[in-house]
């Protein structure tokens, strides 16, 4: 189910448009929506077309604290549409085209309504281009946690969960619309540029470095990044053979270097435990901790604040599988990302002579996991399938009773057959997207013989403690 969506001041603009522009013939299609439906955040994403693909030719030079850019979406129509909307936040439009053509705009908040030269058909690809520039902002999410554009010591870090995305490249930034991409980012020569994807060659001219980057699979805008600084840059190879890029700030570069060597031993354990790993490359992004506050699963090459303990890195890994393949439906679904990953940290102690996952889970249920009181009490506070508001989407309960879920599901079905739910549940939605209840719908299918309703009532849905663990 998704809510309606609300129409908001620049829709009922465009629809003025639309009916006027009907009057004078030919035309049947309206505006797309201005927001993808998500409960949380009803403006990110935009309705009536599906990004395909992402080329963003972008400069940035960290003194000036300019960034300039043009970014040409791949897209497809999924409705006949007069006017389509793009999500940017903070950035100055100069020039619009669809098709090639010059296209009228509007840029308000973080709404750029399109009016193309002529409608765009149901089913019909489309390219549009957008050049623009400014001084790319950060952004206070709901919660408190800075996102978007943050400068840093050496350079830039981009970081996208859940909206940040709309502050570097006008998009349709919402986890439901996946894309490939190619990024190029040219900045002073001395700096590099990391990115998702594989590295697609660099160029220095006249002073500045241009980096290219491609992801093939498709990636949520909230998990696309761009780092930029005096990298410690290493390419290596798993034992396996999948290509690994690492990017460590030199101030961490010393403490990160055994945990990161460890990147190939994790993503065997993982592709045991979760099935195929999903992308082309992996690897790490380790910034320093004064410049960025939390670790992020970027795709490909998760971001850490300053080296990672061996957990921590398991945990971002995990979510390629859980988070960056298999993407949440809205932001409802976070669970789905963060109930796993924080499982994979519990299987991984498991797997390496440390407390079981049942022991972690009763740790958990009696108030005895964490330090304090109160911060044991909290993962009760909400549902994990159910936040109260955008503020608690990474509260404790999406995370370590989310996990719980998982775990009693483990318990209803034994551990082969949980096991194997894992492996199937990746491969199920691979490169794709899921909800809770595709999620609880897959796992009943898989153990027809379980009853799960109570798992579902008082784990997944239930306010407060379960009366038994
Ligand atoms: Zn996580």
């Amino acid at each position: 189910m998704r809510p309606p969506r609300p129409l908001a001041p620049a829709i009922a603009a465009a629809v003025a448009a639309a009916v006027a522009l009907a009057a004078c013939g030919g035309v049947h299609g309206g505006p797309g929506g201005s927001g993808a439906g998500d409960p949380y955040f009803p403006k990110a994403g935009n309705g009536g077309y599906d990004v395909t693909h992402y080329d963003l030719a972008l400069a940035y030079d960290p003194d000036g604290h300019r960034l300039t850019g043009t970014a040409t979406l791949t897209a497809r129509a999924t409705e006949d549409l007069s006017a389509f909307h793009l999500d940017l936040l903070g950035l100055k439009v100069e020039k619009v085209e669809v098709g090639g053509r010059g296209a009228r705009f509007h840029h308000a908040g973080q709404e750029l309504t399109v009016r193309p030269p002529g409608e765009l058909r149901a089913g019909a690809e489309f390219r549009v281009r957008v050049r623009y520039s400014g001084r790319p902002i950060t952004v206070t999410d709901p919660d408190g946690s800075k996102e978007g554009w943050l400068r840093t010591a050496d350079g830039a870090l981009a970081l996208g969960q859940p909206t940040g995305s709309m502050t570097w490249f006008p998009g349709n930034h919402h986890p439901s619309d996946k894309a490939s991409y190619d990024l190029s980012m040219t900045v002073p020569e001395g700096l590099r540029v990391v990115s998702n994807g594989e590295p697609r060659g660099e160029r220095t001219a006249a002073g500045r470095t241009t980096y290219a980057w491609r992801t093939t699979e498709p990636m949520a805008s909230y998990l696309a990044t761009v780092a930029i600084g005096k990298w410690e840059y290493r390419r290596s190879r798993t034992g396996d053979g999948l290509p690994v890029y690492t990017a460590a700030d030199p101030e961490q570069a010393r403490d990160s270097r055994a945990v990161l060597r460890r990147i190939g031993e994790v993503v065997a354990w993982a592709r045991d435990a979760f099935g195929p790993y999903p992308f082309s490359s992996v690897g790490a992004i380790v910034d320093r901790p004064a410049d960025v506050g939390y670790a992020l699963e970027t795709q490909n090459r998760p971001v850490f604040p300053g080296a990672p303990d061996l957990v921590l890195l398991v945990h971002e890994l995990a979510h390629q599988w859980y988070g960056d393949s298999v993407s949440p439906e809205s932001w409802r679904d976070m669970w789905l990302n963060e109930g796993f990953a924080t499982y994979a940290e519990w299987l991984w102690q498991e797997d390496h002579g440390g407390d079981t996952a049942e022991e972690t889970f009763d740790a958990l249920y009696a108030g005895r996991y964490f330090a304090g009181a109160e911060a044991n009490a909290s993962i009760w506070a909400f549902p994990p399938a159910d936040p109260p508001d955008a503020a608690h989407l990474s509260a404790a309960p999406v995370y370590q009773r989310g996990a719980m879920v998982l775990h009693k599901i483990r318990q209803r079905v034994g551990d082969a057959a949980f096991r194997s739910l894992l492996r199937g549940w990746s491969a199920a939605h691979r490169h794709g997207n899921a909800d809770t209840d595709d999620f609880t719908a897959y796992v009943e299918e898989r153990a027809p013989d379980q009853d799960f309703s109570v798992v579902w009532k008082d784990w997944l849905y239930g306010d407060g403690k379960p009366e038994r663990p």
